[in-house]
């Protein structure tokens, strides 16, 4: 009788638990899609009045450009410019709460053609700034969204590009074996999860800032030395992973480069 009844004990707090994390799952995604709701209402909002500034600087420029000096002008430039940054940042904002609330399809994809894809069209700017582009024979089968899946190999090769100042730069893209992730990342992946990889020989990034970079309008590193960037593309990418049941994080040695990896469940 005490065994059944512990047993009963037992099985009651159990189902307590799982019930406390059911509902506070659900709490946290409806604070996750009203967050999202919310960046959209903000940013769509934000573009109006943006855009009124803009314009109006652009009049005072044509209208009244020659009443002012050159440092009027200047100015007016400068502030045209600093709009159409903001408006950059806010279409950043804007494209990653629609990611929140799009309904994702996946399809059985073959990601080695996908990259492939993604590689070629950006060979016009590998070839001007001398990057090699090493690809695998073969990539592990993946249900994913494809134009998603592109967006994140896009982004990744680029700033594989973007942030190396070696003279021969090369991005190599490829399978890994599940122990690249940290500790972490590694007691949440599932058996036959794909672990995939961007690795580039740029710059780097310090240790201290491996989780950093995926926040959004997070950079480390001077726009004008570098390209321009928004500072989204990092925090898009991870979540297009996480929106598959996937996870992204950083290993690199500053001067030495880095490698992205990104998971994603096995093909069902
Ligand atoms: P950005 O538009 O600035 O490139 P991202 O979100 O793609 O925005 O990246 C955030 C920051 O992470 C970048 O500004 C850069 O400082 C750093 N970063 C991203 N990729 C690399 C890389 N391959 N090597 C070195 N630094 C990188």
């Amino acid at each position: 009788v005490a065994a059944a009844d512990l047993r009963r004990a037992i099985v009651d707090v159990v189902l307590r638990k799982a019930e406390e994390l059911a509902r506070a799952n659900e709490e946290l995604t409806r604070s996750n899609v009203e967050l999202d709701a919310f960046a959209y209402i903000a940013s769509h909002d934000l573009k109006e009045p943006l855009r009124g500034v803009h314009n109006y600087a652009r009049f005072v420029l044509e209208d009244y450009g020659d009443k002012l000096d050159e440092e009027g002008k200047g100015k007016l430039k400068t502030m045209m410019k600093l709009t159409e940054r903001m408006d950059e940042l806010i279409d950043g904002l804007l494209h990653y709460s629609r990611l929140g609330r799009e309904e994702l399809e996946s399809e059985p994809t073959d990601l080695l053609a996908l990259v492939k894809r993604v590689a070629q069209s950006l060979t016009p700017r590998f070839q001007e700034l001398g990057v090699a582009v090493r690809l695998p024979d073969s990539l592990p089968p993946v249900s994913v969204n494809p134009v998603m899946l592109q967006e994140v190999f896009a982004n990744l090769m680029t700033n594989a590009m973007k942030y190396n100042d070696k003279p021969e730069k090369w991005i190599e893209v490829g399978s890994a074996a599940p122990d690249r992730a940290p500790e972490s990342i590694r007691r949440k992946l599932r058996d036959g999860d794909v672990i995939l990889y961007v690795k580039d020989n740029g710059i780097g990034i310090p240790k201290k800032h491996f989780d950093t970079i995926f926040q959004i309008f997070r950079r480390l590193h001077a726009r004008d030395q570098y390209g321009g960037g928004t500072g989204v593309g990092l925090t898009i990418a991870k979540k297009i992973l996480e929106r598959h049941g996937g996870y992204m994080w950083v290993d690199s040695e500053p001067g030495r480069g880095s490698t992205f990896f990104l998971s994603l469940p096995a093909q069902r």
